[in-house]
C-alpha cells in the first residue's frame, strides 16, 4: 500500500479586485475609476458625493474624449494644441489623492451578511441558507457543481473530519486546505485564524472558502484530483468557488462594499480597518471574480504561485508497482 502520506491543498492568499456596478452609468454623477495597490485590479466607484466645484461628468468626459479624438485625427493640429487638450481632458478627472474627491457613498449598496458563530457547524448551516435563498430569489437552482461541493465538504463535516488548524499545519498564509491520502479523504482544515476572518466578514463570505475546499472534495472522491496535475486541480476548485461568489454576490456589490468598508479601497487616504488577513482574504475573492469573469483561471491559478509537482508523492520506492494507479485522479 503507498504510504499515507497527506497532501496540502493550500490557498494562498493574494491581491485583489472586483468590476462594478450599473450605478456607474448615473449621468451627471462624477465617475472615478480608481485602481487597486497593483494597478492591474480596479475597482470603480461612483463618488456621489464630491464637492460642488467637481468639473467633471459623464457627458463633459465624453465630449472632451470625443473633441481629442477628432484633435488627435486632424493632421493639421499642432502638439501645442493636443497637449493642451489633453490637458483640459485628463486634468479634469480627479486623482484617487485628489481634494476634489469626495467620500465614496456605499448606502443603498447589497452588503454581506454579518452573521457568524464563528465556527464550522454555522459556517456549514449558513452556507446552506445562502444556497437555498439564492435558489428561492432567483428560481434556478444552485449549479451542481456548487451543490456537490457542498455535500461533499458536508460529508466530511458530518463525520468529524471539518475543523480548525490548532496544530499549525497549515502556514499563516493558507486559509484552508482539503488534506487527503492516496486512498482516503483525511478531511478539511481551516486556518485557526479563519474565525476572526467570519467575525468581521460573515459566514456568508467565508463560505467561499469552505465550497472550494469542498470542491476539492468532490473532485477527489469523481476521480479527477490529480496530485501531480496541482494546477488543474486548483482550475476547478476555484472555477466553482467564482460560481459561488456569483451566486452570492452577482453584481459585486457586497464584495465591493467590504473592501471599501473595512480596508479603505477605492477611498482616498483611508486606512484599513479590519486585520491584513481579513484584507487580503477580500483581496483574493476580488481577483477570483476578476479572473472568473474573464473565463481566466489558468491565469488566477499562475498569479497565485500554484505549481504543478515534478512527481507522484503517493509514489514511493517502497511502493508496490500499481501504487500510482491507485493515487487520487
Ligand atoms: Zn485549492
Amino acid at each position: 500500500m503507498p504510504t499515507a502520506r497527506l497532501i496540502f491543498w493550500a490557498l494562498l492568499v493574494g491581491v485583489f479586485c472586483p468590476a462594478l456596478p450599473a450605478a456607474a452609468e448615473l449621468e451627471g454623477a462624477p465617475v472615478v475609476s480608481v485602481m487597486g495597490d497593483d494597478g492591474r485590479y480596479g475597482q470603480q466607484v461612483v463618488a456621489m458625493s464630491a464637492a460642488p466645484e467637481q468639473p467633471t461628468s459623464v457627458t463633459g468626459i465624453k465630449n472632451e474624449t470625443d473633441e481629442l479624438r477628432d484633435a488627435v485625427l486632424d493632421p493639421n493640429t499642432s502638439n501645442t494644441q493636443l497637449y493642451e487638450q489633453a490637458s483640459a481632458l485628463f486634468g479634469a478627472i480627479p486623482r484617487r489623492d485628489s481634494s476634489r474627491m469626495g467620500s465614496v457613498n456605499l448606502h443603498g449598496w447589497e452588503k454581506p451578511d454579518p452573521a457568524t458563530n464563528m465556527d464550522v457547524q454555522g459556517m456549514m448551516t449558513r452556507t446552506k441558507e445562502h444556497m437555498l435563498r439564492s435558489w428561492s430569489e432567483h428560481k434556478v437552482p444552485p449549479k451542481p457543481e456548487i451543490l456537490e461541493a457542498y455535500q461533499y465538504g458536508g460529508g466530511l463535516h458530518a463525520a468529524g473530519l471539518m475543523s480548525y488548524d490548532t496544530k499549525g499545519k497549515l502556514t499563516k498564509n493558507q486559509l484552508g486546505a482539503y488534506l487527503y491520502t492516496a486512498t482516503s479523504a483525511v478531511g478539511i482544515l481551516f486556518n485557526d485564524a479563519f474565525r476572526v476572518l467570519q467575525a468581521w466578514l460573515g459566514d456568508e463570505l467565508a463560505s467561499a472558502t469552505l465550497i472550494h475546499e469542498g470542491a476539492h472534495a468532490r473532485d477527489h472522491a469523481n476521480g479527477s484530483l490529480n496530485p501531480v496535475e496541482v494546477r488543474k486541480g486548483e482550475v476547478q476548485a476555484f472555477r466553482t468557488e467564482f460560481e459561488w461568489l456569483k451566486t452570492l454576490d452577482p453584481r459585486g456589490e457586497k464584495l465591493a462594499w467590504a473592501r471599501t468598508t473595512y480596508c479603505g479601497i477605492g477611498v482616498p487616504n483611508a486606512r484599513a480597518k479590519a486585520p491584513g488577513l481579513v484584507c487580503e482574504y477580500l483581496q483574493h475573492l476580488a481577483k477570483i471574480q476578476y479572473h472568473g469573469e474573464r473565463n481566466d483561471f489558468d491565469g488566477l491559478v499562475e498569479q497565485l504561485g500554484y505549481a504543478d509537482r515534478k512527481e507522484n508523492p503517493f509514489q514511493t520506492v517502497s511502493d508496490p508497482p500499481d501504487a500510482a494507479g491507485k493515487s487520487p485522479g
